[in-house]
């Protein structure tokens, strides 16, 4: 792969072109018309933005206020549909506030997404998923449903950390 930078073809322009995620260095990804850095996922936005040093401490930010504010949506999310399960009364109230979180989850998610740069296809494909597995489990009264999309839009949205970090002396 090194010699393609050397070969100087048109593969190699082509290639330096096209936008990468910075810290994992996937393709796919957007470009920002502010010409930020942009990242596959919300993962990798939050692993460059909240950098921890050799002692483990990280900076209190932005990034990680709203990957903060996503785990306490969807923790209040299982918190409230487990009431639903377990408690007499209230079934009703509990299951909609449920819904409520686990909806301003997904769009902070996509929101967040949209912001880093993260692919627009895919994310508009994922996105029309998620709201149809919402239209699906409002429709069928189904909290298990409303928890199993929030579980798996936030693994989606975390997809870049199982790639390893490029290093800046990798070939693109
Ligand atoms: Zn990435």
């Amino acid at each position: 792969m090194a010699s393609q930078r050397q070969g100087g073809g048109e593969f190699t322009k082509q290639a330096e072109r096209m936008p990468r995620c910075q810290r994992c260095g996937a393709t796919g990804v957007g470009r920002l018309a502010t010409g930020s850095p942009v990242f596959c996922c919300a993962g990798c936005a939050l692993a460059v933005r909240v950098p921890r040093d050799a002692e483990g401490n990280f900076p209190a930010n932005a990034a990680l206020g709203v990957a903060l504010g996503i785990g306490l949506l969807a923790f209040n999310q299982v918190l409230l549909s487990s009431l639903v399960w377990t408690t007499a009364g209230g079934a009703d109230r509990w299951r909609t506030a449920s819904w409520i979180l686990g909806l301003v989850a997904g769009i902070v998610l996509f929101a967040t997404h949209w912001r880093v740069g993260a692919g627009r296809a895919a994310e508009l494909l994922v996105g029309a998923a998620v709201a149809l597995g919402w239209t699906v489990a409002i429709r069928t009264s189904s909290v298990g449903l409303g928890l199993a999309i929030t579980g798996t839009y936030i693994l989606w949205s975390l997809r870049g950390l199982l790639r390893a970090v490029k290093r800046s002396g990798d070939p693109i």
